[in-house]
């Protein structure tokens, strides 16, 4: 388990990095919490960052159904259609909507309007869930029938490098850039009801190279609370 003191330490040096290279671009920071005890993520919300994410919806009740982070809670793991009836209110924004039939659901349950990201998966990997890129407008245009739901960004899990090389850098920074084009051309569709104010992109191993693509939030979890223990 990392210190209340290593915590700051990361989430600041983060930021500085940040700064170097978006300059005053806004970014924020998203502490991924999955796996970390409710002091750490305290640690991580005391230490500045913008957003708590949270993977698995029963693990994210047991940590705050009593008493939410005073930062914005995000869902972001894959929700299974079956699982939106307990605890979607929880939430704050879910960052991973990929399927007509899981925002007809949380379109139904949720209690108010309800911010949603849509989940691409920009590599095509067969693992991965999200929309192929193509599919993306079709889907935010066709999203004016949630009159619940506020598409506010796109989030995205690239693919894992495979090894350190630089065709294999060039691979997951041009899936970046396509992820940041068509971030961009949604946008300037200007639908009222999808408003895309985020690009949900960079993780660990990648952040760096996604906020000079553009990012506008990145999801770190081991960055800040060190390696993710074993179970
Ligand atoms: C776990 C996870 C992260 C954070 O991963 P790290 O490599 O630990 O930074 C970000 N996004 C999603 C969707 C995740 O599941």
């Amino acid at each position: 388990m990392s210190s209340r003191a290593l915590i700051f330490d990361r989430v600041s040096a983060v930021r500085e990095r940040i700064g170097e290279i978006a300059g005053s671009r806004p970014v924020d920071v998203m502490a991924v919490t999955k796996y970390r005890t409710r002091e750490e993520a305290l640690w991580a919300v005391e230490a500045g960052v913008d957003a708590v994410g949270e993977n698995r919806i029963q693990e994210a009740r047991d940590k705050w159904a009593e008493e939410k982070p005073r930062v914005p809670l995000h869902a972001i793991g894959h929700v299974q259609t079956n699982k939106v009836k307990y605890g979607i209110n929880l939430f704050d924004s879910i960052d991973s909507v990929d399927s007509d039939k899981l925002g007809d659901l949380l379109n139904q349950k949720s209690e108010q309007s309800l911010a949603v990201m849509v989940e691409v998966n920009v590599g095509g990997e067969e693992t991965k869930s999200g929309l192929t890129p193509d599919q993306v407008l079709p889907f935010i245009s066709a999203a004016a029938r949630w009159d619940r739901l506020r598409i506010s960004g796109l989030m995205t899990v690239l693919p894992a490098l495979r090894e350190n090389s630089v065709e294999e850098t060039r691979r997951i920074r041009q899936h970046m850039q396509e992820m940041a084009d068509l971030w961009r051309m949604c946008r300037s569709e200007g639908f009222p009801w999808a408003p895309l104010e985020h690009l949900s992109m960079g993780m660990t191993g990648d952040w760096e190279w996604a906020v000079e693509a553009g990012s506008t939030m990145i999801r770190l979890g081991a960055l800040i609370f060190g390696p993710r223990p074993m179970k």
